[in-house]
């Protein structure tokens, strides 16, 4: 996971969000126990939040990468637009029961937006979203989110995620509480994962090796394949690169 940089403005498509979401706080406000207790719950407009250029703008900043693996999309396996505060539910732990309404007010908030893949995001995250503090944990509109302390870490930062989390050959390891509920939560420790990150660093091996070998060989040949190879790994550790923040710390 590296720190995403979106753009400060919001997608222009974003803009209907804001009167969808007031006709939502109004709904709430109408009726707030029966939201609460799951009972009533809001419609979203994938068509706004999940719009072709919402997601252009989401794409192109995070480099073709979910905000949480760094793993690429595969052709087969579009990915999703992940709300960071979970916009239907907020659950603290996996086995504990969802808080509702979740973060509803946020659900075409700029901010609460990523892109992700849809195992980081369907499969391992869904509507976790655990607070240092579980009590500070806002439950509508006019709460103030700025209090919680949320352990998963946002993509956006301000946190960066690579002072959190470090990697040990292919496997992520928290170094701190919130990278360690990062790994956890999001699963970025799983075994699928572990196997995409560990053929790509078979690779950063390779090109490794090919600049130990060859690097005091004085041969043309030669000289061309370490400055390749090196070039390479340069590469490797930008953030438009697969699985980047591996590299990084395989290649310090
Ligand atoms: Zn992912």
């Amino acid at each position: 996971m590296i720190l995403v940089n979106k753009p400060a403005g919001a997608p222009q498509r974003l803009a209907s969000g804001a009167a969808l979401t007031q006709a939502n706080c109004q709904a709430y406000e109408a009726e707030p126990q029966s939201y609460l207790r799951g009972a009533l719950k809001f419609e979203f407009k994938n068509t706004v939040y999940g719009h072709a250029s919402v997601k252009r703008v989401l794409q192109k900043a995070q480099h073709d990468k979910c905000c949480y693996c760094e793993g690429h999309f595969a052709g087969n396996a579009p990915g999703d637009i992940e709300h960071y505060r979970p916009k239907d539910g907020a659950q603290q732990g996996r086995g504990d029961k969802a808080q509702y309404p979740g973060y509803y007010w946020l659900a075409y908030k700029w901010s609460n937006l990523y892109f992700s893949c849809p195992d980081c995001n369907r499969v391992a995250k869904r509507r976790l979203f655990p607070l240092a503090n579980p009590h500070q944990r806002a439950r509508y509109h006019a709460d103030d989110v700025s209090v919680e302390q949320p352990l998963i870490l946002d993509p956006g930062g301000p946190a960066n995620p690579r002072d959190h989390i470090r990697f040990v050959q292919e496997r992520p390891s928290g170094i701190t509480p919130r990278g360690k509920a990062t790994v956890e939560f999001v699963k970025l420790d799983r075994e699928e994962l572990n196997e995409r990150r560990r053929s790509r660093l078979r690779e950063l091996e390779r090109l490794r090796d090919i600049v130990a070998l060859l690097q005091k060989d004085q041969r043309p040949a030669a000289h061309a394949a370490v400055t390749d190879a090196f070039a390479e790994l340069a590469k490797a550790v930008l953030p438009k690169s697969i699985f980047s923040a591996m590299a990084q710390d395989f290649l310090q």
